[in-house]
C-alpha cells in the first residue's frame, strides 16, 4: 500500500509488539482519518496510482513511439515482458505471435499474455493495447493516455496479483497488440490483436470460460469521466458504477453513453460480456483539435494524473472482486 500524498506512517508510539500487518493496518486507518485515502481500502485491493505513473513515465523513455516495425515496439513488448521474469519462470507467460494482413502490407504482431490462476473455474480477462497509431509515426505521437498508461496499469495489477493470488477466478492479462488502424479504421483495419485472440479462443473452447473480459483504454486523463460504453455488457456496466461507489469515487462515471469500438468488440461479437473502462473525451476540443489530445502529439505525459491511475486501478481490483462474487 502506498498513499496518495507522501505521508510517514512510522511513530515511536506503535506499541513494539504491533506486527507488520498491525502496522499497515493502523497506517491506513491513520490515513483514512485524514481523508488522504477511503478505510475500505484496507479490505479492498490497492494499486499505486504514482507508481502506475512512474512506470509509464520508464515505457515512453524506452519506447516512445511504438508503431509496428518500429525500434520502440520492440523495446515496449521487452519492457512488458521484463516484468514479468516471475511469471515466464513459472510458464504463465504466453507471446501470442501471428501475421496481419494491413493496408501497409504482412506485420508480425504480439499480443502478450500473463495467467494467474485462481480457485475457481472460470476467468476474467483484463486487457489493454499497447502500440501506438501506425498514421501517426511520422509526427511526435508517444501515446501516454492512448496505450502507455494502461500498459502501465495492467504490469502493476500483475504486481498485485503476484502477491495477492486471485481466490476465484483465475485472471489473464493480454497486452494487444494491433489495436490501431494502420491506414484508415474500419472493421478489416483495426484491433488486429483481439480480432486474431477472439478467433483462436473461439476455437480452442476458452472463450466459454470468459466472465467477464474487462477493457482499459484511455483512463489516464488528469479530468477522468468514464464512459458507459454502449457496446460493453449492460450488467457489467452497471457493475462497474457500483465498483466506482464502492472505491469512493461514483463521480467518475459519466453519463455518456457513446458505443466505442475497442478491443471488447471481437469478444462481444462472440457472446463473451465484456466491459470497455475508457475516457474517450481527452483534452478540450477546437477547431484545430476536435477530438481533444486524442491521437495528437499533444498525448503525452502531463496530460494524465497518478490520481487517475489510482482510481483506475482500484476500479479494476474491485470489478474483479464484484465479478468473483457473482
Ligand atoms: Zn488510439
Amino acid at each position: 500500500m502506498q498513499p496518495v500524498q507522501s505521508v510517514s506512517c512510522q511513530s515511536s508510539n506503535l506499541p513494539r509488539s504491533a506486527t507488520n500487518k498491525a502496522l499497515a493496518r493502523i497506517c491506513v486507518w491513520m490515513l483514512a482519518a485524514l481523508g488522504i485515502l477511503p478505510l475500505q481500502a484496507q479490505e479492498r485491493g490497492h494499486i499505486s496510482g504514482a507508481a502506475t505513473y512512474a512506470l509509464t513515465k520508464e515505457l515512453l523513455a524506452v519506447a516512445p513511439k511504438r508503431f509496428n516495425g518500429s525500434p520502440g515496439h520492440k523495446a515496449a513488448e521487452e519492457f512488458i515482458e521484463s516484468h514479468f521474469q516471475t511469471e515466464a519462470k513459472e510458464h504463465r507467460l504466453d507471446i501470442d505471435t501471428f501475421t496481419a494482413s494491413t493496408p501497409a502490407g504482412l506485420q508480425t504482431m504480439h499480443n502478450i499474455l500473463v495467467r494467474y490462476p485462481g480457485k475457481k473455474d472460470g476467468m476474467i480477462v483484463i486487457g489493454s493495447h499497447y502500440e501506438t497509431n501506425y498514421p501517426l509515426k511520422d509526427i511526435a505521437f508517444v501515446g501516454a493516455n492512448d496505450g502507455a498508461c494502461t500498459s502501465a496499469l495492467l504490469i502493476e495489477i500483475g504486481q498485485y496479483l503476484r502477491t495477492h493470488p486471485p481466490q476465484g477466478y483465475s485472471v489473464v492479462l493480454v497486452f494487444f497488440d494491433g489495436e490501431e488502424a494502420v491506414d484508415k479504421w474500419s472493421a478489416q483495419d483495426s484491433l488486429y490483436g483481439s480480432r486474431h485472440l477472439a478467433a483462436k479462443w473461439s476455437q480452442d473452447g476458452t472463450l466459454g470460460k470468459i466472465k467477464a473480459f474487462l477493457l482499459a483504454d484511455m483512463i489516464g486523463d488528469k479530468d477522468l469521466d468514464i464512459d458507459q460504453d454502449g457496446n460493453s455488457n449492460s450488467n457489467l456496466v452497471e457493475l462497474l458504477k457500483v465498483a466506482a461507489k464502492d472505491i469512493g469515487h461514483p463521480n467518475v462515471i459519466s453519463k455518456d453513453r457513446t458505443p466505442i469500438e475497442d478491443d471488447t468488440v471481437p469478444f462481444a461479437r462472440r457472446g463473451v460480456p465484456v466491459l470497455d473502462v475508457i475516457d474517450y473525451d481527452y483534452g478540450p476540443h477546437t477547431n484545430q483539435t476536435p477530438d481533444g489530445y486524442h491521437h495528437t502529439a499533444q498525448d503525452t505525459l502531463d496530460k494524465i494524473s497518478p490520481q487517475s491511475l489510482q482510481i483506475a486501478g482500484e476500479l479494476f481490483l474491485e470489478l474483479i472482486r464484484l465479478v468473483d462474487q457473482r
